[in-house]
């Protein structure tokens, strides 16, 4: 990809003066992902901010394949990487967290979680706790309508700001948003920017207390400080995805220099060295091996993006 990478940074530079925000041609994705593996993309896209990006998508051909990251906490970046443009918001300019007067929670697409729930905390504000346990970014809650703790992003979502492949901006209503487990079909699809969340009354002191009770719980049921995904798969429907894999017999399967955690078992963890392809093959050994034990067809809540290396293909 490393030739059509320097092509398509400066073939997108010349069509767009006055863009401010960096191109960086055959850019890392290892570094961007928590699961540390992957292939470049051709070309990394930071706006410095909203202007910035709109123009961009109102400059860029449609031929360009487009793929938006927030921090990487649910992307398998396969190895053989990422054609076209991946673009990333950056924590300066989509980072910043507002609470109104009436207690509405303004925060970039680039916000961590974690930091919504903390400053709605430190407001005395309730109902955003649950984000504490998440390691995402407010552009990939959106998405994929994060949840911990029984609450999920949807229901506390007012409304979604972004801009559209062609970089009109449109708002869109936490019903508008079609929000499902793990999963939002807008009506229109959408780069999300910013959002705004409802708060509840609350004390600073219930809020911290909360706060500190979730890290307790994950730290003690999760492997938060490993290279993985989190939940690779979806839970079916009356069932959980943890326990389908450890009646399968699969607390601890290796493959390849991946794992599936022995603390949560529907993580897979990469500790010696895993390939995208590795972890991904490792999670096709465990979908069959759940359905051949249960007839129950676990589906990936991790998502896989980019293309795989010549010669890789999955049985
Ligand atoms: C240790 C660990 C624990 C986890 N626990 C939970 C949990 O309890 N609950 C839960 O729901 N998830 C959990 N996750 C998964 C993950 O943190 C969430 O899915 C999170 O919302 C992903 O946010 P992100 O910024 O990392 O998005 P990414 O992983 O970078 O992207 C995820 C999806 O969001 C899209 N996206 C990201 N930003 C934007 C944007 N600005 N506009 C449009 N689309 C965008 C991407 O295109 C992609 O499809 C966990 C992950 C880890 C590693």
């Amino acid at each position: 990809m490393g030739a059509f990478g320097d092509r398509l940074a400066l073939e997108l530079s010349s069509a767009m003066p006055g863009l401010r925000g960096r191109l960086v041609a055959n850019a890392a994705m290892s570094d961007l992902t928590w699961f540390r593996v992957g292939g470049p993309a051709e070309v990394l896209f930071s706006p410095v901010d909203e202007d910035d990006l709109a123009l961009f998508l109102s400059r860029c051909s449609l031929d360009v394949p487009l793929t938006i990251v927030g921090v990487g906490s649910n992307l398998l970046v396969r190895d053989g990487g990422i054609a076209g443009v991946v673009i990333r918001l950056g924590g300066k300019a989509f980072g910043s967290i507002d609470i109104a007067p009436d207690g509405a929670l303004s925060a970039g697409a680039a916000a961590l979680d974690m930091r919504v729930a903390k400053m709605a905390a430190e407001a005395g504000r309730g109902g955003l706790a649950f984000f504490a346990g998440i390691p995402g970014s407010v552009g990939g809650a959106l998405s994929m309508n994060a949840g911990a703790h029984g609450v999920e992003t949807g229901q506390v979502l007012m409304r979604a700001r972004g801009l559209t492949r062609s970089g009109e901006l449109h708002d869109l209503t936490s019903l508008e948003m079609n929000f499902s487990y793990r999963r939002s079909e807008p009506a229109i699809d959408l780069i999300y920017t910013s959002a705004v969340f409802a708060t509840t009354a609350s004390t600073i002191a219930g809020e911290r207390a909360a706060i500190s009770e979730i890290e307790a719980v994950r730290a003690s049921t999760q492997p938060v400080k490993t290279r993985t995904g989190g939940s690779t798969f979806k839970n079916p429907p009356g069932y959980s995805a943890w326990k389908l894999i450890d009646e399968a017999g699969l607390r601890g399967f290796r493959s390849g220099g991946a794992h599936m955690s022995q603390l949560h078992t529907n993580f897979v963890i990469n500790d010696e060295g895993a390939t995208a392809f590795d972890i991904e093959s490792l999670g096709e050994t465990v979908r069959a091996r759940v359905f051949a034990q249960s007839g129950i067809k676990l589906e990936w809540e991790i998502k896989r993006i980019g293309e795989f290396r010549d010669g890789q293909s999955l049985k």
